[in-house]
């Protein structure tokens, strides 16, 4: 898979990208990431991206040119699924969406700042777009982070134990049951003592039942797809 990142702050993923899974996914050559800065897109000779907002208020707007550029040099070079732009008015990121997101072969994702994007770039160049949640933040880069990360790990092969990602929380429906490790004993803080017996197929029944537990007891509405 790969992912084109546009954004005015690139060193703003150096952190999330450099480590743990991320890296290693890119490493093993299960992603790339390219990152380009929309700065270098403009005539400008001051590389301004944004102006002020037709019709007066407050706030910068990030302008169609640079980002249609960018775009377009990008398309010219390949085929692209989806031109996801983050916005906290886009469909809301859950786990069926990463799903999907994560079987495709070439996305594009761009970050806004400021106000956010001239509307025309939505209308005319993105063709999908997702929220993080119904707060809002002062640019896309942490949201673009999010969503590279929980699409990667979902990766055929990403993951070294290949189940893994399938039995994590929102998958089936389901909370993750409680995972313990050593010691088994801990200032008199014990790890339930089914874990410790050996019996798989008991250990599983345990961990169904505590996955149902918690989902009813936290987010009942996920049994009924909310
Ligand atoms: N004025 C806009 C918010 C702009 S915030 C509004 O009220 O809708 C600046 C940028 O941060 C946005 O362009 C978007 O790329 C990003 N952003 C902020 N909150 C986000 C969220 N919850 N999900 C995804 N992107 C978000």
């Amino acid at each position: 898979m790969r992912i084109d990142i546009l954004t005015i702050f690139p060193a703003m993923f150096d952190g999330p990208f450099s480590h743990s899974i991320i890296r290693r996914a890119v490493e093993k050559g299960h992603a790339e990431i390219h990152l380009h800065d929309i700065r270098d897109y403009t005539e400008d000779k001051h590389r301004r991206v944004d102006d002020y907002p037709f019709g007066g208020g407050a706030g910068m707007v990030m302008m169609v040119e640079p980002v249609d550029r960018l775009i377009g040099n990008l398309r010219r070079e390949r085929d692209y699924d989806e031109v996801i732009y983050m916005s906290p008015d886009g469909q809301l990121l859950d786990q069926p969406v990463a799903n999907r997101i994560s079987s495709l072969e070439n996305i594009i994702i761009l970050c806004g700042h400021y106000k956010g994007v001239d509307e025309r770039i939505r209308e005319h160049l993105v063709t999908m777009e997702v929220s993080v949640g119904d707060y809002v933040l002062s640019g896309g880069e942490l949201p673009a982070a999010v969503l590279t990360d929980a699409v990667i790990r979902l990766i055929p092969g990403v993951l070294g134990d290949e189940t893994s990602a399938l039995s994590d929380s929102f998958q089936d429906q389901l909370l993750s049951p409680p995972v313990y490790t050593r010691p088994s004993d801990y200032k008199g803080w014990k790890v339930p003592d089914i874990l410790l017996s050996g019996h798989d197929r008991k250990i599983d029944e345990w961990r169904h039942e505590q996955a149902l537990k918690r989902t009813r007891e936290r987010r009942p509405g996920l049994f009924k797809g909310e």
